[in-house]
């Protein structure tokens, strides 16, 4: 029987595309999917491209691979994993590894990787992003799982990922899950980015009443400068886009209601759990919400507000909200790092936040120039406890925070919505202040709940004996 180095199981978009991109590098593939036709239709259209092993059934895929086996799941998140895990983890030995690079929690990875170590086999959550084109051309990979595992995948892994400067856009992140953890933080970044990039263009829209091909320019200038980025690039991509059945901007017939998946809102929850503020990617989160709420926002449709539209000058608008969107921007990452060293302390995962930076620069959808400043800010100091504190960073904002106040102000005055904007200015002045209200709410939950305080010039804990007849 003709072996294959190693297969996947489940071949919709992504399976398929990962499949063909081993192949397409010179490793034999096994293919399998639950139902054959998928199998069939990936040799017929795409056979040629290297040698592919298709198996019918899973007794003949787990046959086909070379020992250990490593077998990659990409298979619907939940239940269905756990389906797939138990119809072909029976079938495997001790040092067998298998690979699931959905988009899983990674509490399940945990679980899972747990129960699977008990019977020898390694599991190993991959983060995956980049999604179809990625899986074909080169995604950023993101394995957890064991050491041992990633000496056996690491080599294949690399060789399909994203390459930037000659470097792979894959490194073992850590024990277990986080590989998978590390994929969701990166996912709510990009809803924070999102979010910035979509207000920015609301700004430009409605303060300085530009037109969509105006903004589309705007954009493609920023992306020669410090904001490069994919997001960026597809922003101009879709802001110069014109639909050809009415002649109108696109972005004027699309419905403005956001969907979402998933792994922003567990980003938020996950952040929630561990006590780490992530408001840059909350709002992002809630902004999609909001939107979603078609009655809420029907009703709310006469509620008093100033004039949204061509107040500002449009000369100068755009360099404000490029200073805002950079100075945000650098706040969302900060936020999203920051969740992750604090996972990393909770799991005991040591994770190298400088490689996180490192392989997002190719492959995900939050790949940008400014992923390298990052990585050379955890480089120069790996235990700094926040981004915003790194020289290069300091600079910028400082700079920026000019603008960046004037256009949440702006904002604020034309009732222009600027959620990500606002939040990230409101963190980063929490950061700043000398004194938080904070003291205020402590006092409070004292007196009603007799919760105690700290005191700023005494050790221990205090309590008021309040007045009244509480
Ligand atoms: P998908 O639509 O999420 O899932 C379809 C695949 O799952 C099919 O192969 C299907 O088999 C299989 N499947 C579903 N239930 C099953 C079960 N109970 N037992 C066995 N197989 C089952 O596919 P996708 O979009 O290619 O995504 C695959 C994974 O990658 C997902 O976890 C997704 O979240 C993640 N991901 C996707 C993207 C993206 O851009 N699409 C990006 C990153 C990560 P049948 O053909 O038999 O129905």
């Amino acid at each position: 029987m003709e072996t294959a180095r190693i297969g996947v199981t489940g071949l919709a978009v992504m399976g398929r595309n990962l499949a063909r991109n081993l192949a397409r590098h010179g490793h034999s593939v096994a293919v399998h999917n639950r139902t054959s036709a998928r199998t069939k239709s990936l040799m017929d259209e795409f056979g040629d491209e290297g040698t592919f092993v298709p198996a019918e059934t899973p007794e003949q895929f787990v046959a086909s691979l070379e020992r250990p086996r490593r077998l990659v799941i990409m298979v619907k998140a939940g239940g269905p994993t756990d389906a797939v895990i138990d119809e072909f983890a029976p079938l495997l030995e001790p040092g067998d590894m298998i690979v699931d690079g959905g988009n899983a929690n990674f509490v399940d990875t945990r679980r899972r990787e747990a129960a699977l170590r008990e019977r020898g086999i390694h599991f190993v959550g991959t983060g995956v992003s980049g999604g179809e084109e990625g899986a074909l051309h080169g995604p950023s990979i993101m394995p957890g799982g064991s050491p041992e595992s990633y000496e056996a995948l690491g080599p294949l892994l690399e060789d399909i990922s994203a390459k930037v400067d000659g470097t792979p856009c894959c490194t073992h992140v850590g024990p277990d899950g986080a590989g998978h953890f590390v994929k969701m933080v990166h996912n709510g970044i990009e809803y924070a980015d999102m979010q910035l990039i979509a207000e920015s263009y609301d700004l430009l829209r409605h303060a300085a009443g530009l037109a969509p091909a105006e903004i589309a320019e705007v954009f493609r200038t920023w992306n020669t400068g410090r904001l490069e980025s994919y997001l960026i690039e597809i922003t101009a991509e879709v802001l110069a886009h014109t639909d050809a059945a009415t002649g109108k901007p696109f972005v004027d017939v699309v419905l403005d209601q956001a969907e979402q998946k998933g792994t922003g809102r567990w980003t938020v929850q996950t952040a929630l759990d561990l006590g780490v503020p992530v408001g840059g990617i909350a709002e992002a989160v809630f902004a999609r919400a909001v939107s979603g709420h078609a009655a809420l926002r029907e009703a709310s449709q006469h509620l008093p507000g100033p004039s949204r539209t061509g107040a500002v000058s449009s000369s100068g608008l755009p360099d404000a909200v490029e200073k805002a969107l950079y100075a945000s921007k650098i706040v969302a990452y900060a936020q999203g790092f920051h969740e992750i060293q604090a996972g990393s302390a909770e799991y005991g995962w040591n994770i190298d936040l400088g490689a996180m930076a490192t392989i997002w620069r190719g492959g995900c959808i939050i790949r940008a120039r400014f992923l390298d400043r990052i990585r050379a800010a955890y480089e120069a100091d790996p235990q700094t406890p926040t981004l915003l504190t790194d020289p290069h960073f300091a600079e910028a904002v400082g700079d920026a925070q000019d603008a960046w106040r004037d256009v949440v102000a702006i904002a604020a005055k034309l009732g222009i919505p600027a959620p990500g904007f606002s939040t990230a200015l409101a963190y980063y002045d929490s950061l700043r202040a000398p004194r938080l209200p904070a003291a205020l709410t402590q006092g409070q939950r004292d007196f009603f709940g007799a919760h105690t305080y700290r005191r700023v010039d005494r050790d221990g804990t205090f309590h008021t004996l309040w007045g009244g007849d509480r």
